[in-house]
């Protein structure tokens, strides 16, 4: 049972995981599993099992001018993994990148963006996009379908895009209305455009040994490329991924395994999900429930990335509400030795990742070293 000295978690109230689960902070031993050093990727050790990040993330001249300083806080242990500051980094080398095609051959990336209905979050996202893409030199073009339109509507747009020499890289906003087939709208976009890497081709190479997808789904390969950044060594490591979407949660675990890291999933039918998850030196979270990984679920030291984005209601914030991950975080940065934070940890790697997919996608095009 907790004692009184237990955590005092006021970030993490609610999580629906019984307070009587929590372990008093004297009884864990914190011991680093990971010396986290933060350097700029030409410093890391691409192995053979990285060429399919290096691929898809660019060269490494793109990376290789990285100077970033750790965000740490004096009263807590983990380091933040701060990953809006390596977004912003990539994001500026990308730029640089995109300057040096233009001016080489007169290139410039093309990003096609289909949206069918009116979902705000969705229409959200989308700009979100456009604008991230503005940011960097790359062209973006938008369809906006309504929500009562036709597969086959959707359908033509996207073989034009796939026609269209001018667009490096299509991307189906997600979820799309429920009387559309998202495998037949998303097999349909050209494997060589699939900058979400959501087309079951990707998908299937990226997890067939010996075959190498040409793009890697993006938060996923956020979540990679921060543990990249941060020095994280996968080889070896024992990793858990809560969540098996076919978005963050499955891409994850195949790329953590290609990485030579010991995978086990965890999802909602899982028993005693916090004895897995405790067992694990690098935790991916991708459940979309907020706070559930608790400081207890967390073995000393390990490494936490949090990909949940969940709005929890918050009467003093002017929103009304505000967001949280699946990891609570007071708790959890008492006993890893690195998280993600939320916001500002995998969200803005999410996008700074399509770019680098668009921009691969172009130089791939036109071969452009
Ligand atoms: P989905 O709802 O598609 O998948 C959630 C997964 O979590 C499922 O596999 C589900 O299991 C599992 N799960 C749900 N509840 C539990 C539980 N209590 N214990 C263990 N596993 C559980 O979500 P997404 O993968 O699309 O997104 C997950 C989260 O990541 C969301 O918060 C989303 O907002 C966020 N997100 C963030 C992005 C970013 O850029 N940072 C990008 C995309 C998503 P089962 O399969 O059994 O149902």
């Amino acid at each position: 049972m907790a004692s009184a000295s237990a955590f005092i978690v006021p970030d993490c109230s609610s999580s629906s995981t019984a307070a009587s689960r929590f372990i008093p902070l004297n009884k864990i031993r914190i011991r680093r599993v990971f010396q986290i050093n933060y350097h700029p990727i030409s410093a890391v050790r691409w192995g053979p099992k990285s060429s399919l990040l290096n691929i898809n993330i660019n060269n490494r001249r793109l990376f290789s001018s990285m100077a970033l300083t750790v965000a740490s806080n004096a009263e807590t242990i983990a380091k933040v993994i701060d990953g809006k500051s390596v977004a912003k980094h990539i994001k500026e080398e990308i730029s640089t990148e995109i300057t040096r095609m233009k001016e080489a051959i007169g290139v410039i990336p093309g990003l096609a963006v289909v949206l069918v209905g009116d979902r705000k979050d969705s229409a959200t996202y989308v700009r979100n996009k456009k604008k991230a893409c503005d940011d960097v030199g790359i062209k973006s073009y938008e369809i906006h379908l309504p929500e009562d339109s036709t597969e086959q509507e959707v359908l033509k747009y996207i073989s034009e895009f796939n026609d269209d020499p001018s667009v490096h890289g299509i991307l189906v906003q997600l979820p799309l209305p429920r009387h559309m087939n998202e495998e037949n709208i998303l097999s349909a976009v050209s494997i060589e455009k699939d900058v979400d890497g959501f087309h079951p081709l990707n998908i299937g190479r990226l997890a067939m040994r010996g075959r190498e997808p040409m793009f890697v789904p993006c938060t996923p390969k956020g979540c990679i490329v921060l543990l990249y950044r941060y020095g994280v060594t996968i080889k070896g490591k024992r990793a858990v991924v809560i969540g098996r979407s076919n978005i963050v949660g499955m891409p994850a675990a195949l790329l953590l395994q290609r990485e030579d890291a010991t995978v086990t999933i965890v999802h909602s039918r899982t028993k005693n999900p916090e004895e897995i998850v405790r067992q694990a030196d690098i935790v991916i979270s991708a459940a979309g429930q907020p706070n559930m990984v608790r400081g207890s679920w967390i073995k000393p030291g390990a490494v936490i990335i949090d990909v949940g984005i969940n709005p929890v209601d918050d009467p003093e914030s002017p929103r009304g509400y505000r967001l949280v991950g699946d990891v609570c975080y007071e708790e959890a940065c008492q006993v890893a030795s690195a998280i993600t934070p939320v916001p500002g940890g995998v969200g803005p790697m999410t996008i700074a990742m399509l770019l680098s997919n668009t921009l691969s996608s172009a130089k791939r095009a036109h071969n452009f070293e």
